[in-house]
């Protein structure tokens, strides 16, 4: 960035050095593994490959003609045998997936069990037409069936392209028909909030637009509750299904460069790009960054709550976790749901010992309040992390506190559904940790900070990341629109991936992630991330969250407009608002003091739990919204933008 930045004015010098018995028995405490794979990233990967079952092992590492990566040229693998078979010597009986339904039921798969259910569903996919390259399109709750599906896909080499069950039918259609996927898997419904959420009738309403689509695969999930209408001929039951299906099939050979699944992101900044996904180098990306952030061992509880709609869960929920012999958890519903301790009885119930959850999560547990964790026996807890936004400081400091009890090392990990993998990041048995910084970039990462100009900026000083040099689990391109990955990724700076993020790195060279750069406020030629000012406001005792746009101001061209939720028991009075803007004051000076303040008991986010500040924007600036398609709550926009023209109306 050209302007001056803002210089790490908001002060953070808490320091979090991996705990004593923690490193002893870290998978990694050796920092020497940043140079190792810094001297020879591709031998640094093909040592992870190897830890990997290949049918016939690659002729080349890396092929790389910007901006198009193979990954294990010429190498033949099936990700499905490496989750599964793999494992059938040594983890028969182990727990792969240990599932609670939001109602409260449970169901537990061994390796064993998940094995023979993805053969099974692989052969009903094969007996209703669907061949190697076929695309596949999975529409679930958050229950055993999708990751089933996922592996039986795999295992075919059918890509699958998941969509979040929570999307309509109209988003649901446009990515079938993207995808042009020829068979369709759902329920009948899935629970959320004791309420039952009508897949099927979606699905039905989007397949009268959906001529590629052959059959729909339906789960019964809620039985009774859903009338379900049925289409013979097009319609086949789950369970009819796998009751005739025979267990044994066997996984097609891959290629490295064959298609694994196409997965939309999160629409954050605009509309969703329908991301591409590769096997062999996808599959050593998520296996590894999963044993070394996560630290994982044989008898660990691994809980990632993300849904698998999103890219965090299908690399860490399932490939990662499941190509390490993995126990992972997985959970059906809200965490407020039938109370608001529903993580934390879980975490106790399976005695969890790794969660990997989202800032928007714990703001929200912020905003709760301590008691409901506290109800709750947490001390089988022993890593922590986030992914997913910018963690203020505040709020990764209560995290550690009061869910990891202090002794928890808190990974903040940096990526993309572009990125496939966890690309900046700490490791708990080597990094000592800063509270909002990612850290460093994992072994064999190249990320830099550059300016208007793509040069190299000094520390402290704000600039665009970008990623210098290729990585295994990178995206092969955006499905249909090749125009898009060139000029979304690689034309802003040349020969060098651009993320779209601002960031910065400190004296120490730990990297801080400010915002998207196209949330980046310019008050009277300072250039100011919306992470700064937000988490100063966060760090006030009173606010659990907050989202800061810029306005249009004749005199500054810019102002800064916050809209603040607070923690439950303090009210929106008018002082507050003056003690807020003096506390942003205090925490990084005159120059970010917002202009406004309105308070809001909900911001709107895209439904994986992001802050839509473009729809903010939109609305300051009394504009028509913006696509819209990813919100999660759009009655939350609506009163917004109607308090908000009151406010600037009075
Ligand atoms: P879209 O690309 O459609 O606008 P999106 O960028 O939100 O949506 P995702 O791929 O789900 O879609 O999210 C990746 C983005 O999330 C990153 O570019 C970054 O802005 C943010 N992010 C993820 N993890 C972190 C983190 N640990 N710290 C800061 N930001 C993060
Ligand atoms: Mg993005």
């Amino acid at each position: 960035m050209s302007e001056r930045t803002i210089e790490a004015l908001l002060q953070e010098g808490r320091r979090f050095p991996p705990p004593e018995g923690f490193r002893q028995r870290a998978n990694v405490t050796d920092a020497r593994v940043y140079e190792d794979a810094e001297r020879d990233p591709e031998g640094f990967w093909a040592r992870a490959a190897a830890d990997l079952h290949w049918f016939r092992r690659w002729d080349q590492v890396l092929e790389w003609n910007l901006p198009y990566a193979k990954w294990f040229v010429g190498g033949k693998t099936n990700l499905s045998y490496n989750c599964l078979d793999q494992h059938l010597a040594a983890r028969r009986t182990k727990r792969a997936i240990v599932w609670q339904g939001e109602p409260g039921d449970e169901r537990v798969l061994t390796y064993e069990d998940l094995h023979r259910e993805v053969g099974r569903f692989a052969n009903v996919l094969k007996s209703l037409g669907v061949r190697r390259g076929d695309r596949v399109a999975l529409y679930l709750p958050m229950i055993p069936e999708l990751p089933i599906a996922m592996l039986a896909c795999a295992r075919i080499g059918a890509p699958h392209t998941v969509v979040f069950g929570g999307f309509s039918a109209e988003a649901l259609r446009d990515r079938i028909n993207d995808a042009k996927a020829k068979v369709l898997v759902t329920a009948d419904g899935g629970w959320r909030r004791g309420n039952v959420v009508p897949l099927k009738r979606n699905a039905d309403e989007a397949m009268q637009g959906t001529p590629s689509i052959e059959h729909a695969v339906v789960v019964r999930r809620v039985g009774e509750q859903a009338a379900v209408n049925w289409q013979p001929g097009r319609d086949v039951w789950w369970h009819t299904a796998m009751a005739q299906a025979p267990e044994r099939c066997d996984p097609e050979e891959m290629d490295s460069e064959d298609l694994l699944y196409t997965l939309y992101t999160s629409g954050t900044t605009g509309k969703p790009k329908g991301v591409m996904h590769t096997t062999g180098g996808y599959m050593v990306g998520t296996y590894l960054t999963t044993k070394w952030v996560f630290d994982l061992k044989e008898d660990d509880v691994y809980w990632c709550t993300a849904d698998i709609g999103w890219v965090t869960g299908h690399s860490y929920i399932v490939y990662g976790p499941l190509a390490n012999g993995a126990t992972t958890v997985m959970y059906e519903g809200t965490p407020d749901f039938p109370d608001k301790d529903r993580f934390w009885a879980i975490v106790e119930q399976y005695r969890v010992t790794i969660l990997y959850t989202a800032p928007t999560a714990i703001r929200t547990f912020m905003k709760w309040g301590p008691s409901y964790p506290e109800k709750h026996d947490l001390s089988s807890l022993r890593l922590l992390g986030t992914v997913g936004e910018p963690i203020n400081p505040e709020a990764w400091v209560w995290y550690h506190t009061h869910i990891g009890g202090g002794r928890c090392p808190v990974v903040d990990t940096w990526w993309q559904t572009e990125t496939g993998m966890i690309l900046i990041t700490p490791l708990p048995g080597v990094t000592t940790l800063k509270p909002g910084s990612a850290t460093r970039p994992f072994p064999g990462i190249g990320a830099e900070i550059v300016n208007d100009k793509g040069q190299p900026v000094g520390p402290n000083e704000g600039g665009y990341l970008v990623l210098t040099r290729p990585w295994p689990a990178m995206l092969r391109g955006i499905y249909g629109d090749p125009e898009r990955y060139q000029q979304q990724y690689w034309s802003r700076f040349p020969g060098v991936y651009f993320t779209g993020d601002g960031a910065k790195r400190d004296e120490d060279g730990y990297f801080w992630l400010l915002g998207r750069v196209d949330d980046v406020i310019n008050v009277a030629g300072h250039r100011i991330g919306t992470y700064e000012v937000e988490s100063a406001l966060v760090d006030h005792p009173a606010v659990a969250e907050a989202a800061v746009i810029g306005v249009t101001d004749e005199v500054k061209g810019q102002a800064i407009a916050a809209f603040v939720t607070l923690k439950e028991g303090h009210t929106s009075v008018a002082q507050m608002v003056e003690a807020l803007k003096e506390h942003v004051v205090k925490k990084i000076g005159a120059l970010a003091r917002p202009e406004q303040i309105l308070f809001t008991a909900e911001l709107p986010k895209t439904r994986s739990g992001k802050i839509m500040r473009r729809l903010l924007r939109d609305i300051a600036e009394g504009r028509i919204l913006g696509d819209t398609t990813t919100l999660a709550d759009p009655a939350v926009v609506q009163v917004l933008k109607e308090r908000y023209e009151e406010t600037a109306g009075a």
